[in-house]
């Protein structure tokens, strides 16, 4: 049966059905996302020249967090100190992960002496001291563990006497 057979309204029903199909779009539409709107323009802390566009959210959360540095009496954030360029955002991450190293090893000396020491409860409170300063956020864990290892060789040198004699 060919289309010239059938009555013409269902044939032409029939072939724009055809066409139809085959102009449809085979791939599902696509899921748009367009990036959140650029409402401000502040300069890169690094370099102080390139501006970066901020979205209204960054702006808000500048705000908020001004609010509550204001409540501490605190200063403020500049638009100036908070986003990096392209260019130096590479660079900022380098100069963080070394500052992160560096804190990771000093800190790991402090409790390495920490551990080894003998009697000296003025070296301790000094190295206690260094630990706040390098931001050690459990200083009493570090501590109690240090002191377990000071017991321990204790204990080792005290059987070390003994076996001395
Ligand atoms: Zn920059």
């Amino acid at each position: 049966m060919t289309h010239e057979t059938l009555d013409p309204e269902i044939a032409a029903d029939m072939r724009l059905r055809a066409d139809t199909e085959r102009h449809r779009d085979p791939k599902p539409a696509k899921y748009s996302w367009t990036p959140p709107a650029i409402v401000e323009h502040w300069p890169c802390r690094m370099c102080g020249v390139a501006m970066v566009g901020v979205t209204a959210e960054a702006i808000d959360a500048r705000d908020h967090a001004n609010q509550i540095l204001t409540s501490r009496r605190e200063p403020n954030i500049a638009k100036s100190q908070i986003v990096f360029c392209d260019r130096c955002t590479p660079i900022a991450k380098a100069q963080r992960e070394e500052r992160h190293r560096k804190v990771r090893e000093a800190t790991a000396a402090v409790i390495r002496e920490l551990r080894s020491l003998v009697d000296n409860d003025l070296r301790e409170r000094e190295l206690v001291d260094r630990l706040r300063e390098l931001g050690q956020p459990d200083i009493a864990h570090v501590i109690a563990d240090a002191r377990s290892h000071q017991r321990a060789a204790a204990a080792a040198r005290a059987v070390a006497r003994k076996r001395a004699l």
